[in-house]
């Protein structure tokens, strides 16, 4: 198979990662956080690591602001419903995936909170400002188009205005250097399984010491026990239950592999998607809605089909994964005209090849000039 789904989960694992995972769950089966024994002390020291490893990536603050749960989403409920402001206003994009639109709407419901939804651009996030904005969310790179925003730009107003600054580092996370304090990022949400190289049932929030987040989960943590409310310290405030060691074991590993190596994956991936885009260009009845980019996205429509229909074939006919459809970000596909149809999104990692472009970019050829069968 050709695996071009990385933005959906990554298709490699690096040994050491994988090593971390295996390991775990073959001698470290102890809760963390938990029992004092040898066994469950050896799992609360893998889970500090994991900790600093992931703070040192985004040169984070606070060890103990470096939150695991097991996906973006989770991390950013955690992030958008434990900040919320009743009555409050926040400023987003048109880029936002589900986990973020769908959240919003809950807290306009929930908590009456106004949301504005802007292109994305720093002049409209700054126009779109009011007295009551608590908050800026906004996705780093477009799981639809690759597109990335101005970070450092939309740092800056957030920063003039006062307002928290919420990343979705879910495209962006492990494909470039991304550092919290120069940004002026206070909640960075990511996944541990797509580009940082980590295994499924991993993602991060964290955030700098000038935030609070309220817990939107609560239980053991093995701290406090006498104690029926929630802690109020981080981690354990907002790591109720047991945690998934093994995905956090990989996820701690995965950011010290990837950590030298950002540079030159991006560089890979700039090609790969500059050579697909190259190759698009001239296959007729193609569009193509992405720019050569680092974070390794390639989306473009057929005008004789559409887009699930596209990838159900490149997978039966081909035995290539893609992903067709809307992608969960219902908001960029309507910006783009492109909601009726969706759109045929290729995403690589930087293990993928030339060669495989060169088979991928045959059959979209056929596809095209001969139909879907
Ligand atoms: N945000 C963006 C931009 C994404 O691409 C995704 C995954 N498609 C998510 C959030 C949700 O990530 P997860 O699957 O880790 O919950």
């Amino acid at each position: 198979m050709i695996y071009f789904d990385n933005a959906a989960t990554g298709g490699f694992k690096a040994a050491a990662v994988l090593d971390a995972a295996i390991n775990t769950l073959k001698y470290l089966n102890a809760n963390p956080g938990r029992s004092g024994h040898r066994l469950a002390l050896a799992g609360a020291k893998t889970v500090i690591g994991a900790r600093m490893a992931v703070q040192s990536l985004f040169n984070a603050e606070d060890t103990d602001r470096v939150i695991f749960t097991k996906n973006t989403t989770e991390a950013l409920n955690l992030a958008l419903i434990g900040t919320a402001k009743e009555g409050g206003h926040i400023i987003t994009t048109v880029y936002e995936h589900n986990s973020v639109l769908r959240t919003l709407t809950h807290l306009k419901e929930r908590f009456g909170v106004e949301y504005t939804v802007t292109d994305g651009s720093a002049e409209q996030i700054r126009a779109a400002i009011r007295e009551n904005t608590y908050l800026i969310a906004v996705n780093h790179v477009s799981n639809v188009t690759g597109r990335e925003a101005d970070l450092s730009a939309i740092g800056k107003i957030a920063k003039e205005k006062n307002v928290l600054f919420l990343t979705d580092a879910a495209q962006s996370a492990g494909h470039a250097d991304i550092d919290v304090q120069k940004t002026g990022i206070d909640l960075l949400c990511a996944a541990g399984h797509k580009g940082l190289g980590g295994i499924m049932g991993s993602g991060v929030l964290v955030f700098d010491k000038k935030t609070e987040v309220r817990p939107v989960l609560f239980g053991g943590t093995g701290t406090e026990s006498i104690n029926t409310a929630q802690p109020r310290f981080y981690p354990e405030r907002l790591e109720s239950g047991t945690l998934n060691l093994p995905a956090i074991a990989a996820l701690g590993e995965a950011a010290i592999y990837i950590k030298p190596n950002i540079r030159i994956f991006g560089e890979t991936l700039y090609t790969l998607t500059d050579a697909l885009i190259a190759e698009l260009k001239n296959i007729r009845g193609v569009k193509i809605y992405s720019e050569p980019n680092r974070y390794g996205i390639v989306s473009f429509a057929l005008d004789s089909a559409p887009s699930a229909a596209v990838a159900d074939v490149l997978s039966s006919e081909y035995d290539i994964a893609v992903r067709g459809g809307l992608h969960c970000a219902p908001l960029v596909h309507k910006h783009l005209g492109t909601a009726e149809s969706g759109l045929v999104r290729a995403s690589f990692a930087p293990q993928n090849t030339l060669k495989e472009v060169a088979v991928f970019v045959k059959a979209v050829s056929r596809i095209a000039s001969a139909g879907l069968y």
